[in-house]
């Protein structure tokens, strides 16, 4: 009834006017960016559980951790710079799209093949233990990035070393893992076996431990000089806004010379 006295009393042109006016202020502006792949976002999805609220990037699918990691890389190391040898674990599809393309890396990708798991990786994955790298000699590699994998292994110090033996003097590393800063100490119990107990005790069903302030000690003491990256302190509240970020620490291990 409203709609046919409307159009009655207004005139067409007179209407559309109204429409493209009304339509036009409706029209949010993007508000955040991606830094991966460089989208401008309205708002980003949520995601997890308890859902995350706009975190996850409409685009490409990053998420926080995945932005802070990628804004580290490209301000703090040499890895579009310079020729250099590249190990990636597990490799996630948004960087392995990218570090792919890069003509300065000699870009190795490899995961452990473990059932349910075969076809989350790139065609060319390479099957691999980081517990025993042994396709790799001492000295080879120039970077590795591994980010939140250790948590599923039980010999997680053995890894640590591996990564360090394959490592160039001076070379670098970027071990991510989910941590609990409540917690003093890295929270193991090697009874606990089952997936249910497994969620429980250490947050996902194929986690086997929960680490603590201590981790960066264990990065040490598997022989690795470390330093904290800190976004909160690193990055404007703007940029940290902009890109969705939260506060991460990011823990640079380096091989003594
Ligand atoms: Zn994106």
């Amino acid at each position: 009834m409203l709609q046919t006295l409307y159009r009655k009393l207004i005139p067409q042109t007179l209407r559309s006017k109204i429409y493209q006016w009304r339509t036009s202020n409706e029209v949010s502006l993007p508000k955040y960016d991606c830094p991966i792949c460089k989208s401008e976002q309205i708002v980003f999805n949520d995601f997890g559980s308890p859902a995350r609220k706009n975190v996850m990037c409409t685009t490409c699918g990053s998420l926080e951790r995945n932005r802070a990691l990628w804004l580290f890389l490209n301000d703090e190391t040499n890895i579009f710079t310079e020729n250099i040898t590249l190990l990636h674990v597990a490799p996630e599809k948004i960087f392995f799209d990218k570090f792919n393309q890069q003509e300065n890396l000699i870009y190795i990708y490899g995961n452990k093949f473990e059932k349910g798991f075969e076809n989350l990786y790139p065609e060319g994955t390479r099957s691999l233990d980081i517990t025993d790298l042994k396709d790799f000699e001492d000295n080879s590699i120039d970077a590795v990035i591994c980010s939140h994998v250790l948590e599923h292994v039980p010999e997680d110090a053995k890894a640590m070393k591996q990564f360090l033996r394959v490592l160039k003097p001076n070379g670098w590393a970027v071990l991510l893992v989910p941590i609990d800063y409540n917690r003093e100490t890295t929270y193991e119990d090697w009874s606990i076996t089952s997936e249910e107990e497994r969620k429980k005790h250490f947050g996902q069903e194929d986690h086997v431990r929960w680490y603590g302030r201590d981790y960066p000690n264990k990065l040490e003491e598997a022989g690795f000089d470390v330093t904290i990256y800190d976004t909160e302190k690193e990055l404007s509240t703007e940029i940290q806004e902009k890109y969705r970020l939260v506060d991460e620490k990011i823990y640079f291990c380096v091989k003594p010379n």
